[in-house]
């Protein structure tokens, strides 16, 4: 409903919002098959992982189901490709992923594990790779991720985590929201779990000059953007401080899409 008044709203965004609507009601038809996985986890393992500073969901701990994937997989790319987010060929090579039976499993939780921070970086293997497979490979597994951090994060807590990745999967945040308290919470790009972060400090580098952050607000004050000045990155947030609803990161990534504009405009990347 959000996102249908957001067309209306902003009538240049509705085929961003119309992609948006397409993947998210792919990904409902996947995680309401999803079972809860934490059960077969190994709670321990996982806070000692966590005390160590370390992301604790391993690729095998997830409740993967093949066929479900590979259809997420599938449509996920499909639709990429119908909003023009995806190149045909890109598109075509990752449907053939998709088809090789052996060959698609390992190469998801290679990717998994190295993108977690959990393995080696072999560089051969990311250049090898089709351009947009990650972007189809992160919208294509949240189904399952998302239904694992979701259980988890009622397990165990998170809130001393102070790095600027995702304590879960490892991610990079994607959206951040400013609570009614003026705390800042960081929101994972892959699996959208949050977790607390310095206010003002880049999760990218570690930069923690204020000096070297500089923090911009739309006109109605609902958004911020934050660009590091030390390694050029930025990060978008949703200031839930005067707001009428909380965040809701899959209408709000979309909503600022100008901001993203203005962002690079300013140099930012
Ligand atoms: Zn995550
Ligand atoms: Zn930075």
């Amino acid at each position: 409903m959000e996102l249908r008044q957001l067309k209306i709203a902003q009538p240049e965004l509705v085929s961003a919002v119309d992609m948006q609507i397409a993947l998210i009601e792919m990904q409902r038809r996947v995680q309401s098959r999803v079972p809860l996985p934490w059960i077969q986890m190994d709670l321990e393992w996982l806070r000692a992982q966590h005390r160590a500073g370390r992301p604790i969901v391993r690729f095998r701990d997830l409740p993967i189901d093949w066929t479900d994937f590979r259809l997420a997989l599938r449509q996920t790319a499909d639709i990429l490709r119908r909003f023009d987010a995806l190149e045909r060929a890109d598109h075509d090579q990752i449907i053939a992923l998709g088809r090789e039976g052996h060959a698609l499993e390992p190469l998801v939780a290679d990717w998994y594990d190295r993108t977690a921070g959990l393995r080696e970086v072999d560089p051969a293997a990311a250049t090898q790779a089709p351009a947009g497979l990650d972007h189809v490979l992160v919208l294509a597994l949240r189904p399952f991720l998302a239904r694992s951090t979701e259980s988890l994060a009622q397990q165990i807590d998170v809130s001393g985590w102070s790095r600027g990745i995702c304590p879960f999967c490892g991610w990079e945040p994607d959206f951040a929201v400013i609570t009614p308290g003026a705390d800042r919470r960081l929101i994972c790009g892959r699996c959208l779990a949050q977790w607390n972060f310095a206010p003002l400090d880049c999760p990218f580098c570690g930069n923690d000059d204020r000096t070297q952050v500089t923090s911009f607000a739309t006109r109605d004050g609902r958004y911020r953007v934050y660009g590091c000045d030390v390694c050029h990155r930025y990060l978008k947030a949703y200031d839930a401080r005067h707001a009428a609803r909380p965040v809701m990161v899959t209408v709000d990534s979309i909503a600022t899409l100008p901001l993203d504009a203005a962002a690079m405009q300013r140099g930012y990347a």
